[in-house]
C-alpha cells in the first residue's frame, strides 16, 4: 500500500486509519478545516468592507440630518459611489438614478447632487 500524507502537516498517515483518510488525525482534520474557514471570513470580510465603509457613511450623514450632498463631497468622505447593493429606479425626463445601499436609497440628480432617503 502506498503511503499517504496528511493533508495538514505533511506527515504519513497511519495505515490503521481509514483508506479514504486524508489527515493523520482529528486535530489536524479540524486544525486544517478551522484555518480554511478563518481564511474564507478573512476573504470575505476584506469584499465586504468598501459596501460597510459606504453604508457607514450614509448612516453618519442621514444620522446629521444631511439628506442633500454633492457627488464631489461624498467622494471627498471616501465615499465609492461605485459600489451599491442594488440600482433602483432611474427616470430618464427628470435625469434621476435610484442606488439601493441596503436600508438607504440615494438618488442622484443631473449626475451633481444625490438625495438620501432611509428605507426602511
Ligand atoms: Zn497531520
Amino acid at each position: 500500500m502506498e503511503t499517504r500524507s496528511c493533508k495538514k502537516c505533511k506527515k504519513t498517515i497511519p495505515e490503521t486509519t481509514r483508506i479514504d483518510a486524508v489527515y493523520c488525525s482529528a486535530k489536524c482534520g479540524w486544525s486544517y478545516r478551522n484555518e480554511k474557514k478563518r481564511q474564507y471570513l478573512a476573504e470575505k470580510k476584506k469584499i465586504h468592507q468598501p459596501f460597510t465603509e459606504n453604508i457607514r457613511i450614509i448612516n453618519d450623514l442621514f444620522r446629521r440630518g444631511i439628506t442633500s450632498v454633492s457627488h464631489g463631497t461624498l467622494k471627498e468622505i471616501g465615499f465609492n459611489t461605485d459600489l451599491y447593493t442594488r440600482l433602483g429606479r432611474t427616470d430618464p425626463i427628470n435625469h434621476t438614478t435610484e442606488f439601493i445601499f441596503d436600508d438607504f436609497s440615494l438618488t442622484l440628480h443631473n449626475t451633481k447632487i444625490y438625495n438620501i432617503k432611509k428605507l426602511r
